[in-house]
């Protein structure tokens, strides 16, 4: 079954070379029970790591069953360590936190044979610990601990069973214990290789090697070997297994509950790898929230508005105040050019537009708001109604009344509980009649109840002494008329103006869709910022999780080592830190959406801001921990996956 030719294997430490196998022939045939003694550094493990395919000889050649596998790569190699070898250690190797039959159903995953419980099971009772299959290793005794690791070796039914010193931590009860079973399992067939530097014990076997520096200096059958296996039984290890799906599903499973007993064992720890992704999702959750909410209900006011709406500023915004400069300068508007605009086919209503800063006065109460003067046309154009009593008429512009229409803020701070309706109050010191209170209409971030209209001609040479308006509001008939009305709106200014063509295209007219677009844009502008501070505290989160990744493989290489032991590929053991990985910075990213909503529920309270949790920012803080996990697992992974099996499995 294995036949050496001219196999060595030479170890260089700096400039020394170490051979730890010298030039070796050997032959060992199915059903043979071979013990391998010598003093400690004569070869033995070199030799049994060789045989099972975890070590390659430097020279010669190994075959396995007639075919020569001394050139095969990793992958193959671990193949045939999963289906044909079933490895028993001194230290036994058991992973500390699964029950005796998850670790005897490890192999079964690489190997994706299926039925992983019944044939765990199975062999757990095999070795006489069926009563004890859900315990973790260190409720069980050293004897036990080693009867779980030859359930795990035979789990996948192999051809060969290598042992090193399987019974050198053991006391002399479970020693007879375990070599029993190797007997016992030899008698049926298996081949069984063991190291040891027992004599008594190498005594139990048919065969015995002795090496000596490299070599084998003696080789003696004390008894026939077993009956070994039918030809048939050895023709059913077909060294070509596929991955299945069924070993796909199984082993992800695997690594997904390995990932969260991991993070739930070192619980200070994960969180606190866990916290960068945390704090960095969280913040922006919450100020996403914000952002969305301040959005939404801007353009909820907006859209209120109507959306054939126009504003006109002469020339630029800058120079509104009627200060025009240079010759392209547009003059100022007036209240005449705004009755003018009215009369245009396409315009349904138009309003000059004045605003200023005033301080009122009722009764010793004072309050500094914002005054409002506009046309009639103006609270039917932008969606304001009165609560209580009226707005100013087309009369009362005319001659210019000192009436005024408050705000419920003002009405509020003034007037508390008192009517104000028909009460005198001095506006900037003169006296006004108060004739009617608006509707509330509620603001973002501004309040938009702060705020006391009366007629533009009261306001422009009552109040602010000022010549002309702000601004002209316009309502087009037709929302699809928008652009002729602007042009026909130009054209009327610069005939009423004498506008040259330079002047005529500086007149600006904004619409509503502007504002939107504006808006949109200052959005966009928040979203990058917050993006970046995103980015860079996920960048530390993403350091933060390398950082306890690295450390969990260094703390890990005996696990790396056995899985490669039983068959895992390099791809298992780098599938297994990124999954783990990625179940931090997920976990960590899921915590960050909860706290992130808290905080913006919290804003929302207690602030009075208005907020709105979007799916997208859920979905994409999610995605985004997961592309973290991936990206800032890669390094340890395969940091993890490199390690030399018999290295891992020796380290200190
Ligand atoms: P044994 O199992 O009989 O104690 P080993 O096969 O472990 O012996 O080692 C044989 C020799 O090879 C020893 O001198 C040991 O120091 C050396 N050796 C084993 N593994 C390595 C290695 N990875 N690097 C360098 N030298 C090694």
């Amino acid at each position: 079954m294995i036949e050496l030719i001219g196999a060595s294997r030479t170890y260089k430490i700096g400039a020394i070379e170490v051979n730890a196998l010298r030039t070796t022939n050997l032959k060992i045939e199915q059903g043979e029970f071979v013990a391998i003694i010598g003093p400690s550094g004569s070869g033995k493990s070199t030799l049994l790591h060789i045989l099972g395919f975890l070590d390659r000889p430097d020279k010669g050649t190994y075959r396995f069953q007639g075919k020569d596998v001394t050139a095969l790569g990793s992958k193959e190699l671990a193949l045939l360590r999963n289906q044909m070898i079933g490895f028993i250690f001194q230290q036994f190797h058991l992973l500390p936190r699964l029950s005796a039959i998850q670790n005897a159903m490890l192999p079964l995953i690489y190997g994706g044979k299926g039925h992983f419980q019944e044939t765990a099971s199975e062999k757990i009772r095999q070795v006489g610990l069926g009563h004890r299959a859900d315990h973790v290793p260190n409720e069980l005794s050293g004897g036990e601990q080693q009867r779980v690791s030859i359930a795990r070796a035979l789990v996948n039914d192999p051809l060969l069973l290598l042992a090193d010193e399987p019974t050198g931590n053991l006391d002399s009860k479970s020693e007879s214990e375990i070599i029993s079973i190797l007997e016992g399992l030899n008698h049926d067939g298996k081949t069984i290789i063991m190291v040891t530097h027992e004599k008594s014990i190498a005594e139990r076997a048919s065969r015995i090697i002795q090496m000596h520096d490299g070599k084998i200096v003696s080789d003696t059958y004390s008894r026939q070997p077993s009956a070994g296996m039918s030809e048939m039984a050895a023709a059913k290890h077909n060294m070509a297994s596929q991955k299945t799906g069924l070993r796909r599903t199984a082993e992800f499973l695997d690594h997904l509950k390995q990932s969260f007993q991991s993070i739930i064992g070192h619980k200070m720890r994960s969180v606190l790898s866990m916290l960068g992704i945390l704090i960095g999702v969280g913040a922006v959750i919450a100020m996403l929230a914000v952002a969305g909410g301040a959005r939404e209900s801007i353009s909820e006011n907006l859209s209120k508005l109507g959306s054939n709406l126009l504003m006109i500023w002469p020339e630029s915004h800058n120079s509104r105040q009627g200060v025009s400069l240079g010759a392209g300068a547009v003059p100022s508007f007036t209240l005449e050019d705004a009755m003018a605009m009215k009369k245009l086919p396409l315009i349904r209503r138009a309003s000059p537009y004045i605003s200023g800063r005033v301080q009122l006065v009722y009764g010793n109460k004072n309050w500094n708001s914002r005054l409002e003067g506009t046309g009639t046309d103006y609270p039917e154009m932008k969606n304001i109604q009165v609560q209580t009593g009226r707005f100013f008429t087309e009369e009362e512009l005319r001659s210019r009344d000192r009436v005024a229409v408050l705000g419920v803020t003002i009405v509020s701070e003034l007037f508390g509980e008192e009517n104000p309706l028909g009460c005198n109050i001095r506006i900037n010191r003169v006296n006004f009649r108060v004739i009617g209170v608006l509707k509330p209409r509620g603001g973002g971030h501004w309040d938009n109840d702060d705020v006391i209209m009366m007629p533009v001609t009261t306001a422009m040479y009552r109040m602010l002494g000022r010549k002309y308006v702000d601004r002209m509001e316009v309502e087009v008939r037709n929302a699809e008329m928008i652009g002729q009305a602007q042009e026909d709106i130009k054209d009327l200014l610069a005939k009423r103006h004498h506008l040259n063509n330079e002047a005529r295209d500086n007149v600006s007219i904004r619409d509503m869709t502007e504002i939107q677009n504006m808006l949109n844009a200052t959005t966009k502008t928040m979203s990058w910022l917050l993006g970046s501070i995103a980015a860079i505290s996920l960048l530390v989160g993403g350091i933060g999780i390398m950082n306890i990744m690295l450390v969990s493989v260094t703390e890990r290489t005996h696990e790396i080592g056995l899985r490669k032991a039983i068959g895992a590929r390099d791809s298992d053991i780098m599938l297994q830190f990124l999954i783990e990985s990625v179940v931090m910075t997920v976990t960590g990213g899921l915590c960050g959406i909860m706290l992130g909503c808290g905080v913006a529920v919290l804003l929302s309270k207690l602030a009075e801001w208005p907020i709105k949790v979007s799916l997208f920012s859920i979905v994409l803080s999610v995605t985004f921990s997961m592309a973290i996990g991936l990206l800032f697992g890669i390094l340890p992974a395969r940091q993890a996956s490199k390690l030399d099996p018999i290295k891992a499995l020796r380290y200190e």
